[in-house]
């Protein structure tokens, strides 16, 4: 049976994070123009893995999908599991914490101390990593229906989102824009649409940090690499994702745009990979990079993620 165009949408946005967490981990950390351009799944990279095998961006997003299909919105689900991740490398592709980021471990020790995970994620603007938009998906996935009405409590959710490991403003505001933006795109929202910096939406998302705000108006599309870099800081992620995507011809050019930008090219990887599935649907994912994923089943269990009427 063919998914719905929607659920086909949903799909992408999650499998598409993947896709581009596996077609980047190869080169991340290196430096933009020093590696062969990537066109498919390579082995290697700084924490050897097989081709096709994704990083602690996909296996935080798995953590996040079980968290809300077992325990509906918990904050402190969510940071759990994301410790089981830490600690036992629970939702890992090999079984091992292979990959984690200095402000995910900060958050995930501090939530281990206070168990509160509402306070855990450092708030110090020093600390806006992409960590927390990386693995976003599964919210505009489970409350995929709040849009376009109750867009406030979907950005509301988006941010809460990123308390357990960033809660920084920046972070928090990334968090806003983009799940709204997900969910705008899954539900078959046009991408210029969308993108436009006159967007309607923009108005019932913010107030953001004018950082974000500034990428959500269209700073993208008046840069070219350099000044587009897919760092882990988290405006320079959201920025070089939505360049990679705005104008791609389909998801392979958009997600090879992201990981080719080198830096924390998983992560731009996975961040465009989640636009470009929300929009082209996981039908619009290359085959082979569909099926040459590490531990299919396990992305399979998480995309099960119930919505939210
Ligand atoms: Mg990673
Ligand atoms: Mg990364």
């Amino acid at each position: 049976m063919n998914p719905t165009p929607e659920r086909d949408r949903q799909r992408g946005m999650l499998l598409g994070l993947a896709v581009g967490d596996a077609l980047g981990a190869a080169v991340e950390f290196r430096a933009p123009g020093s590696f062969e351009p990537v066109t498919g799944y390579r082995g290697g990279g700084p924490h050897p893995i097989r081709p096709g095998d994704w990083t602690d961006d996909t296996s935080m997003a798995l953590a996040l999908a079980d968290s809300l299909a077992e325990a509906g919105w918990d904050l402190n689900d969510q940071a759990r599991r994301y410790c089981e991740w830490m600690r036992e490398g629970r939702y890992s592709v090999n079984g091992r914490c292979f990959d984690i980021g200095g402000t995910v471990s900060r958050g995930l020790h501090r939530f281990e101390q206070t168990g509160d995970a509402h306070a855990s994620g450092p708030t110090d603007e020093s600390a806006s990593g992409n960590g927390s938009i990386m693995r976003l998906a599964p919210v505009p996935m489970r409350y995929a229906t709040w849009f376009p009405t109750r867009v406030a409590d979907l950005a509301r959710k988006a941010e809460e989102s990123s308390l357990p490991t960033h809660g920084s403003a920046q972070c928090r505001s990334a968090c806003r824009y983009l799940g709204v933006l997900l969910a705008a795109l899954a539900a078959g929202r046009p991408r210029e649409e969308v993108l436009s910096p006159e967007w309607p939406v923009l108005g019932a998302i913010g107030p953001l940090h004018p950082r974000v705000e500034a990428v959500a108006r269209g700073s993208f599309r008046e840069q070219q690499p350099p000044a587009i870099r897919g760092t882990g800081y988290v405006v320079d992620c959201l920025e070089a994702a939505l360049w990679a995507f705005y104008d791609a011809a389909d998801f392979r050019e958009a997600v090879l745009r992201a990981v080719n930008l080198g830096d924390d090219a998983d992560t731009t990887g996975a961040v465009c990979g989640q636009l470009a599935g929300a929009h082209w649907g996981e039908s619009g994912i290359p085959q082979e990079w569909r099926t040459g994923l590490g531990r299919p089943e396990m992305l399979e269990l998480a995309l099960s993620v119930e919505q939210i009427p």
